[in-house]
């Protein structure tokens, strides 16, 4: 349903859940985050409210600069703690949100499970981390793993990863928006404006089949297969 994502300087927590404060608007079920922290990734995730999440990390010293955070809207498994996103895969590699539907996650599922992978939750998305995992685990690198995961998915989807050791945003769609904000050397992604309009109006609308890879130093706009593309940033003009 609502995905964000933060690069920058400082602790991406609060700038997370304040995205999913700003997407609840549009209705969920369940919201989580994840963080880039010095030992890996960190997950926190709940079904039910933002503030039931919020105070789930007032518990736990969560902090990182690099981050993701969802509200789901369940499609596939009901709200329950271990269906909230963000998913990861058994060692905790790689970190997913996912907006929309992938619709051969069954056939993916089953073709994991068959190479020993070992699913948390009934999602959809889950399969995307494993995939990804699948992909390390025979050599790749992250960008590449990504790829290569992501050419395996149909259906609509808007994605967010985040790999345990490196600041570094991975994101795609098809079918689902997602939108990329920049302030500086920060920078979000969404997926719709009104997640970052606190801190910046200068977007950039992805379109279909768009990979970007978003560090502290900029982004990387590209195709599939790994070819530049060119998107415009607009200021939005926003009455709120
Ligand atoms: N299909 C996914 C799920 O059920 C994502 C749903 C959403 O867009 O929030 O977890």
């Amino acid at each position: 349903c609502g995905i964000i994502g933060h690069v920058g300087d400082g602790n991406a927590v609060d700038t997370l859940i304040n995205g999913l404060e700003n997407l609840e608007y549009r209705g969920y079920d369940s919201a989580g985050v994840a963080v880039q922290n010095g030992s890996g990734i960190a997950v926190q995730k709940r079904s039910g409210e933002v503030d039931e999440l919020k105070a789930s990390i007032e518990n736990v010293s969560l902090e990182g600069n690099v981050g993701i955070g969802h509200t789901r809207w369940s499609t596939h498994g009901p709200p329950t703690d271990e269906n909230a996103h963000p998913h990861t895969d058994d060692t905790e590699d790689v970190a997913v949100v996912h907006n929309g539907i992938i619709e051969n996650y069954a056939e993916l599922k089953a073709w994991l499970r068959d190479r020993g992978h070992v699913f948390t939750s009934e999602t959809d998305t889950e399969v995307i981390p494993h995939l990804i995992q699948h992909y390390l685990d025979g050599g790749l690198d992250n960008e590449a793993a990504f790829r290569r995961a992501i050419d395996e998915l149909e259906g609509s989807y808007a994605v967010t990863a985040m790999f345990s050791g490196e600041h570094v945003l991975y994101a795609t769609r098809e079918g689902s928006p997602l939108v990329v904000g920049i302030e500086d050397q920060e920078f979000f992604l969404a997926s719709d404006v009104p997640a970052f309009l606190e801190y910046t109006d200068d977007v950039v609308f992805l379109e279909d089949g768009d990979v970007v890879i978003v560090d502290e130093d900029g982004i990387e706009f590209t195709d599939v297969d790994g070819n530049p593309v060119s998107r415009e940033t607009e200021t939005i003009d926003w009455d709120p």
